[in-house]
């Protein structure tokens, strides 16, 4: 049992052991719950703004061509008051495109497509026919338009803003169209390029066709975006915001919105990682913020661990040892402050009490003579051995009861059993306390009288057997016993000796003819 018991863990290390994985269980969920929340509120916060951001420049954009829209109008109507004057055509178009800054080109056109006037004047297009798309549809409709981008005549690829031109009687003259270079420096881009950040941040715009109308990488500007769920929201004409996977695979914390003017989708977007990159630092101030508390309750519940088992381990150590006799006092002492711990205090100390008595009542059977009550043959060396070692001097008496066959074949063993238990009641009442008495056989007994003269050893002989001579055993009768003593005067000679001369006194009472007493020393043997 023993071996188990060290085999297994303690209640101290126990507790010790669930307390750390429950701290630490704690300190990991806190972490996590709070990794969650920050790197959502992160996310959130991200798309929020890149949301706003967006607005804010579509609302600019749209602005911006509401202004060049009105620009061109009212040059529209200053053209139109004499659209044949080469002079006041070519005025109104530099002017235009020196004053305003929001076109890199300007162009006048009759009807018949040709360019009646432009500016800056390093273009040369003057007299030519302009076949594009934009310009044709410009002139077939007749109405305001920001064109879809497309290939100028010089070769850039473009939008262009125009306005028709009609004289006083609302005849149809041409059109004034303003061009922004999509791939120069233009307003538009010094607009939404304006806001810059280091973190891989950017913004891009797309026109119905997902074509990119700006981006920060120019060589970009012109192709079309596919497989973009933003983009797709934002040409149905859905603002909002959203994650995203750019075309390089990474993924964006992206916010959208229209261009009413143009039915353009600006999209702001911002990585994730760079977003999520002050998580490390917001969790480790999240471990350190934890991080005492984690450890004091730590301490506290180990601490409370070590109280609540220390009871249980000193009652444990307590049931190791429960036949030791100051087993007892320990548990008695032990503080049981809580219920369980008291009960099973209380339980093991009527447990202890029980097996103590029982102990000590199998300790007195072992050294008792059932029939008679008196001591037995380990009485006898239990006596011997404590004298022996503390020299105690004794006397030994050896007696035997006489005749003693004859009692058991008249009267039967039952009845010998009798006489036997009554010399030993009588054996009893002559002696003290201190005296030693055993059955040691059949009728045989010993008596030892420490610290006792043999004359004061033959006092008590004598009386013994003038006690039993005259007592009535009935139905026996009289009976006698005959009576050795020696002596053994606590010198160094071993004590098997006196008990070896108390059998030969014993004998020679018999051989003397019984019921007397003899004593191995010449000088006070009595006479008969
Ligand atoms: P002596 O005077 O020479 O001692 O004669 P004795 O008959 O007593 O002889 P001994 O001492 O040799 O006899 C022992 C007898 O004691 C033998 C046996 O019948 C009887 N006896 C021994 N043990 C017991 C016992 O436990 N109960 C009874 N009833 N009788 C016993
Ligand atoms: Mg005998
Ligand atoms: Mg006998």
């Amino acid at each position: 049992m023993n071996f188990k018991s060290i085999a297994k863990m303690d209640l101290g290390r126990l507790i010790l052991a669930l307390t750390i994985a429950s701290v630490l269980v704690s300190l990991a969920n806190t972490l996590h719950a709070s990794y969650q929340v920050q790197r959502q509120q992160l996310i959130d916060a991200a798309l929020e703004t890149n949301h706003a951001y967006a607005s804010k420049l579509a609302a600019s954009t749209d602005d911006f061509f509401a202004s060049m829209m009105q620009q061109l109008a009212y040059a529209a109507q200053v053209v139109a008051r004499d659209f044949d004057n080469p002079a006041l055509l070519k005025a109104e178009s530099e002017r235009l495109f020196l004053q305003t800054d929001s076109f890199n080109s300007i162009a006048i056109i009759d009807r018949q497509a040709q360019v009646v006037s432009h500016a800056p004047q390093t273009l040369q297009l003057l007299g030519r026919k302009l076949e594009t798309r934009g310009v044709r549809k410009a002139l077939a409709d007749r109405k305001p338009l920001i064109s879809q981008p497309y290939l100028s005549a010089a070769g850039n690829l473009v939008i262009s803003v125009s306005q028709p031109v009609f004289d006083a009687q609302r005849n149809y003259l041409g059109m004034i169209a303003g061009t922004i270079y999509l791939k120069h420096e233009n307003f538009l881009n010094r607009l939404l390029a304006s806001h810059y950040y280091q973190d891989g941040s950017y913004l891009y715009v797309v026109d119905q066709q997902r074509r990119l109308i700006y981006h920060p990488l120019n060589n970009r500007v012109g192709t079309a975006v596919e497989d973009n769920l933003a983009i797709e929201e934002v040409i149905a004409g859905i603002a909002g915001r959203r994650e995203v996977t750019n075309s390089e695979h990474v993924a964006m914390l992206a916010g959208y919105a229209i261009v009413p003017a143009t039915g353009w989708g600006v999209v702001a977007q911002r990585p994730k990682t760079a977003t999520l990159a002050a998580l490390d630092t917001l969790m480790l101030k999240v471990l350190l913020h934890a991080l005492p508390v984690a450890a004091l309750s730590l301490v506290f519940i180990w601490w409370c661990a070590r109280r609540i088992a220390r009871p249980l381990q000193q009652l444990a150590s307590g049931a190791r040892t429960m036949d030791d006799p100051a087993t007892a006092g320990d548990i008695r002492r032990v503080r049981s402050w809580y219920y369980e711990a008291a009960e099973l205090r209380q339980a093991m100390l009527v447990g202890i009490g029980l097996l103590q008595r029982n102990i000590n009542r199998l300790r007195q059977d072992a050294q008792t003579d059932a029939l008679t009550g008196l001591g037995n043959r380990r009485t006898l060396d239990q006596a011997l051995a404590a004298w022996e070692r503390e020299k105690t001097p004794f006397a030994v008496m050896s007696v035997d009861v006489d005749f003693f066959k004859n009692v058991n074949d008249t009267y039967g063993h039952d009845v010998g059993d009798g006489v036997l238990r009554a010399l030993a009641q009588h054996m009893r009442d002559c002696a003290r306390e201190r005296d030693v008495f055993c059955r040691i056989g059949g009728e045989e007994f010993l008596v030892l009288l420490p610290r006792t003269s043999p004359q004061v050893a033959l006092q008590v002989a004598e009386r013994l057997r003038q006690q039993v001579e005259r007592a009535d055993m009935a139905p026996v009768g009289r009976v006698t016993i005959s009576i050795g003593i020696a002596h053994w005067a606590g010198d160094a000679q071993g004590t098997a000796e006196v008990f070896k001369r108390a059998d030969e006194m014993l004998y020679r009472a018999k051989r003397a003819g019984r019921n007397r007493v003899e004593v191995d020393m010449p000088e006070i043997r009595r006479e008969a």
